[in-house]
């Protein structure tokens, strides 16, 4: 008796000073867990609402073809979205419905990128198909083309084969975009350290950790600069056709061999789609990239969170200092603003767009 009332003593003593080692000074602390508040007091921003109408180049909404766009256009109307430039649109009769029930309700708030179906590619005739395919969506009402990273990662051709991007049975359809003066936004690859070992050095650690299905290697599919060749290969074949490279082209994080590449290729242009926390890391580099390449950088998002918009603002119109990015697995580090002046804002925000994606309803901008 005296014994277990001692133990018991001994243990409601003990315990919080083990509980405080584990997370203390003493004990190791994982990852995850450390999320230390800045201490930091200065001026900052948050912004709702961007400071000129923009176009989102780069959205996916899936349900467009039926129902209420209400709810959807009063979240862009918060955050001063004139535009949304919707990727997935498909192809036949999915993209006619959309493009009608877009037409029927809010006919000048949206644009819709038509999908080329890659199944069957290798067969006879494939490619007529595919060009006469594309050629009937933008009579339906599609303005560009969008090409899916599978493009390069899991489109097999009829003999098995992965096809590559600059695969030459897919050279007329770039082709029929420069004839259609329609642009292509495409994504391919993913960010290069997918493609690094999972180890305490990978910057998209935390990312591979909780999505492990985004792991690549040499050989799933192919070494990451091989795909990103692929890409550049057939940029350059087709300098008629105006590309917009999605996410920077993951080149986000290396701004000087992007400079050299958009010189390299008059008709690329980039969208920093799910890559801003790299331009706010480096806002010294960013802003004289921005200012070389004005007219030719556009504003896109990717995913659909409304409520994640105030964190580009906050980059591009800002000078703020040390604040966050809304997701842990893309940054675990902070960002500064690039506070851009109102002219090249405005060229991001819509002009570049208005220039190069047709039927953009420009009374929507201001001169
Ligand atoms: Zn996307």
């Amino acid at each position: 008796m005296h014994k277990s009332l001692l133990q018991l003593i001994i243990i409601t003593l003990v315990t919080p000073q083990i509980a405080l080692s584990q997370n203390g000074n003493t004990g190791k602390m994982d990852f995850e867990t450390y999320d230390p508040v800045s201490t930091l007091r200065v001026p900052g921003h948050t912004i709702t609402k961007s400071k000129f109408p923009f176009i989102d180049v780069h959205n996916h909404q899936w349900g467009m073809g039926s129902g209420s766009l209400e709810s959807l256009v009063k979240d862009m109307d918060n955050m001063n979205m004139q535009v949304m430039v919707n990727l997935s649109g498909g192809n036949g009769s999915s993209l006619e419905k959309m493009a009608e029930n877009v037409k029927e309700q809010y006919a000048n708030r949206f644009i819709i990128f038509a999908n080329i179906n890659f199944d069957g590619i290798g067969s006879d005739g494939w490619t007529n198909k595919a060009v006469k395919q594309l050629q009937q969506d933008v009579q339906h009402g599609a303005n560009g083309l969008k090409i899916f990273k599978n493009l390069g990662f899991s489109v097999k051709d009829t003999d098995g084969k992965r096809v590559t991007v600059d695969d030459v049975r897919l050279d007329a359809i770039w082709q029929k975009c420069a004839e259609l003066k329609i642009p292509v936004l495409i994504h391919t690859a993913d960010p290069a350290p997918f493609w690094e070992p999972l180890d305490e050095h990978n910057e998209r650690w935390l990312e591979l950790k909780t999505h492990a299905q985004r792991k690549r290697s040499a050989t799933d599919p192919a070494p990451w600069e091989t795909l990103i060749e692929e890409q550049h290969r057939m940029f350059k074949k087709h300098p008629n056709t105006t590309f917009i490279a999605a996410h920077f082209g993951w080149y986000a994080n290396n701004l000087n061999k992007l400079d050299s590449l958009l010189t390299d290729m008059p008709n690329v242009y980039v969208e920093f789609g799910a890559v801003i926390a790299e331009l706010g890391r480096q806002p010294r580099e960013a802003t004289s990239f921005f200012t070389k390449y004005q007219d030719r950088i556009l504003f896109g998002k990717d995913s659909w969170v409304p409520g994640e918009y105030a964190t580009y603002f906050r980059v591009l119109e800002t000078e703020d200092e040390y604040f966050p990015y809304h997701k842990k697995y893309h940054a675990f580090w902070r960002m500064y603003g690039i506070g851009l002046p109102d002219d090249i804002l405005k060229k991001v925000y819509y002009k570049n767009a208005l220039r190069i994606i047709p039927n953009i309803d420009k009374s929507l901008f201001p001169g």
